[in-house]
């Protein structure tokens, strides 16, 4: 039989090995018979009857199923059909009697249950044969498939699970061709996009270069960085969504490319990020405006100083600088209080802006003190009447609540190029005018002039108090405490005060500049540094040795070489450990030469001190620019603090600063802490320290011994506490 087989196979399908005249008397018998005992499955004959009655069947049965060929023979143990899977045994006959119906071969895929109970995948290929007496049987050949079946179901299974990504994801994701349709959207990117579903967008939103975009060249942009790189990263635009409002979407994506490299189409995903740009943007806005006025801030005047310089060397035009300080606005604030002062502030700042052209600039300097650039002057005498013009309109009767208020202005100005000089020379002359306009009798205007430089006299008395004071022990430091989210105690600021014997206490604000200029601030400094770190050794020999020690640093001695040995020397007397050393410095020292301010803060960050940035977002910084350099701790400025608790919009800065924050590894510390609301607002978005009045105001050291030896040992009566109270 198997020879009969084996002719039959041969005549059905022509063999090549008949072709070949080598082969031409092949011994058929013999090749079957390899064939059978090689091939990896089985052969088989069998009858069609309702169990696929087994005529005859290869060895390899034994090796496929479990069964022997005699188990099969005369179905004695099983039959073909018994073989087979219950639940496929349906389908399987099916199959097999269409194919007999229209004698063709056929192919099908089932399940078999082996002998040992265990289950497999098989192919079935064959057809409908007579046999010897003219009978129709079947034959064909069995083989195991499970391996390839069960990797397809894995594939299957895997490429289903990322469907349900794709489908699910809270991301949009998209895969668009060259030419910017869509090949396919998920819900989150239909969602993204204005759309009800990702059929509508693929349906609706074609060319995505020209009408997706807001700036139609982004399309190219994104392409081109894609065709350099491979892939876009980050990448920020603006565009429409479906009806029409304007969002702003981050993409990453890369090219997907066929097996010879040839494009196939972009896919990558969609962040709608429109809410940071917002707080980015309102940021920028806080970093280059003064909060009470809405006027340009110091950052924004020194910018736009620079560029009318810059404009007046191009055109050849003169520009003044007028300094404007308010002549008795100290009196009012502090009698009738701060809301009175600062309403005042606000209508003078109006008055100031809208006594100008658009051209111009007015700035808020500090307090009361305001800059005014004033372009493409034409004459002094036009100069001087429109300066009279502005000092009238400040001189103006303002009224704030039940209060008739007048004030008058001092301005010193000074005209670029006749006196030359940058920005800060220009500065310093309109300054030097202003003192001189308010030392000849208020309310009124002077040039500046060469003579006056000299002049500095109201810096003079100031200095020699002020070296007067280092010698004789005038100055003083106080501590204010820092609070952790429990409310306890985790450090202090070091603040210096300065009590004179006749002018009483003077504002660090007042005289630390001064400092700065005539070179007093490094001894100052040292005096600091010493003060802070002896008491925080004596507090860490009381018990209280995990408290921290901020002592702030001037922008002006940053660069000094000696200051990394100062600090070295300070903390090896103190025995203070560095780790509790904090330096706090303010924005500034971070414009200028980065690698240099990087290298100065890596040589004192290798000391184990940690360094903070002060006051962050009255100066230059945004908050990218901090990414760049190595800090520690970043406090939040006071005048961001004060506008928590009146409602939820002062929460959005502070909180995108937290959260900014915390992402460059920042701490964060809130300063001017004054209100529970406030810290609690705090608390809540993650910051980590607090400093403020509603926690305690900046107290001398006696009396931070006493709290600190009271909190330790609150019942026992310590030696230490008598001792301190004694003294
Ligand atoms: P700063 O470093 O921002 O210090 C915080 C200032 O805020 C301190 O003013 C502190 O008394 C005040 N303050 C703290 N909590 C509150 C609050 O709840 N409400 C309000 N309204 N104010 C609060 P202070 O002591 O007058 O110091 C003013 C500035 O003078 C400091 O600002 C710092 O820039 C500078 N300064 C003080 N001591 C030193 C020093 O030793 N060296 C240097 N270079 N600068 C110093
Ligand atoms: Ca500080
Ligand atoms: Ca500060």
């Amino acid at each position: 039989m198997l020879k009969q087989m084996a002719s039959r196979w041969f005549t059905r399908n022509p063999s090549p090995l008949k072709k070949n005249k080598h082969w031409g008397q092949v011994d058929s018998d013999r090749v079957l018979k390899t064939l059978l005992l090689t091939l990896d499955g089985m052969v088989f004959r069998c009858a069609l009857d309702a169990h696929w009655t087994i005529q005859f069947v290869s060895d390899a049965s034994k090796n496929l199923t479990g069964y022997a060929p005699e188990d099969f023979l005369g179905n004695q143990k099983i039959s073909l059909e018994k073989l087979t899977h219950p639940e496929d045994r349906e389908s399987v006959r099916e199959d097999i009697l269409r194919a007999v119906a229209d004698s063709s071969t056929y192919g099908v895929q089932y399940r078999i249950q082996c002998r040992d109970g265990s289950e497999k995948w098989v192919r079935e290929r064959g057809m409908c044969v007579q046999d010897e007496s003219g009978m129709p049987v079947l034959e064909g050949f069995i083989e195991d498939v499970s391996e390839q079946v069960l990797s397809y179901m894995r594939r299957a299974e895997v490429e289903l699970r990322y469907a349900s990504i794709f489908e699910h994801s809270v991301v949009g994701m998209f895969q668009t061709t060259q030419d910017g349709d869509y090949l396919a959207a998920n819900q989150a990117l239909a969602e993204l996009y204005g759309y009800a579903s990702p059929q509508h967008l693929m349906a609706e939103l074609s060319d995505i270069g020209r009408s997706l975009y807001v700036d139609p060249r982004r399309r190219d942009q994104f392409s081109t960085i894609i065709s350099l790189d491979g892939k876009v990263r980050d990448f920020e635009s603006e565009v429409y969504r479906r009806q029409g409002q304007k969002i702003w979407i981050s993409e990453n994506a890369h090219a997907v490319r066929g097996p010879d490299g040839e494009f196939l189409y972009y896919e990558g995903t969609v962040d709608d990020v429109s809410q940071r740009r917002r707080y980015q943007a309102e940021l920028e806005y806080q970093a280059t405006h003064d909060t009470l006025t809405g006027l340009a801030n110091r950052s924004l005047l020194h910018d736009r100083l620079h560029q009318a310089i810059e404009q007046s060397k191009r055109y050849q035009r003169s520009i003044a600088v007028a300094f404007v300080d308010l002549d008795n606005f100290k009196i009012i604030n502090d009698s009738l209080g701060h809301a009175v002062g600062d309403a005042l502030l606000r209508e003078i700042s109006n008055r100031l802006a809208s006594s100008l052209r658009a051209v111009d600039t007015v700035a808020r300097y500090g307090g009361d003190e305001f800059v005014l650039i004033l372009c493409d002057q034409q004459s002094m005498a036009d100069l001087s009447t429109m300066l009279e013009r502005i000092l009238a309109r400040i001189a103006e009767v303002v009224v704030v609540g039940n209060h008739q208020l007048q004030v008058s202005g001092s301005i010193g100005v000074t005209v670029f190029p006749e006196h030359g000089g940058e920005v800060e020379d220009l500065l310093t002359q309109a300054d030097a005018a202003m003192y001189h306009a308010k030392v000849s009798g208020r309310g009124q205007h002077q040039f500046y002039s060469p003579e006056l430089s000299s002049s500095a006299h109201q810096r003079l008395g100031m200095e020699m108090a002020l070296r007067h004071a280092l010698e004789h022990k005038e100055l003083m430091v106080y501590y204010q405490p820092k609070v952790d989210s429990t409310g306890t105690v985790a450090g202090f600021e070091a603040l210096i005060r300065w009590y004179h014997p006749t002018l009483g206490m003077v504002s660090p604000t007042e005289f630390i500049p001064i400092a700065e200029d005539i070179g007093l601030i490094n001894p100052i400094t040292d005096f600091v540094l010493r003060e802070a770190c002896q008491a925080a050794a004596r507090w860490g020999a009381l018990g209280w040795a995990h408290l921290h020690m901020a002592v702030n640093l001037s922008a002006r001695q940053f660069s000094s070489p000696h200051l990394r040995a100062q600090i070295e020397e300070v903390l090896a007397e103190s025995g203070m450990p560095a780790g509790c050393l904090q330096l706090e410095i303010t924005e500034s020292v971070l414009i200028g030469d980065t690698e240099r301010t990087v290298e100065v803060l890596v040589a004192l960050k290798q000391l184990g001190v940690r360094i903070a940035i002060d006051d962050f977002g009255t100066g230059y910084s945004s908050l990218a620019y901090l990414k760049r350099f190595p800090l520690d701790i970043l406090k939040i400025d006071r005048s961001f603090v004060m506008e928590v608790g009146d409602g939820r919009d002062g929460m959005a800065i502070p909180k995108a600063v937290i959260s900014l924050g915390h992402s460059l590894g920042l701490s964060i510390v809130a300063e001017g802490v004054e209100y529970l609301e406030q810290f609690n607002a705090l608390l809540d978005c993650g910051c980590e320290e607090f400093q403020g009045y509603y926690f305690s105001p900046p107290l001398p050291q006696g009396a931070i011994d006493l709290f600190l030896i009271r909190s330790k040992d609150d019942s026992e009566d310590s030696e230490e506490l008598k001792e301190v109270e004694a003294s």
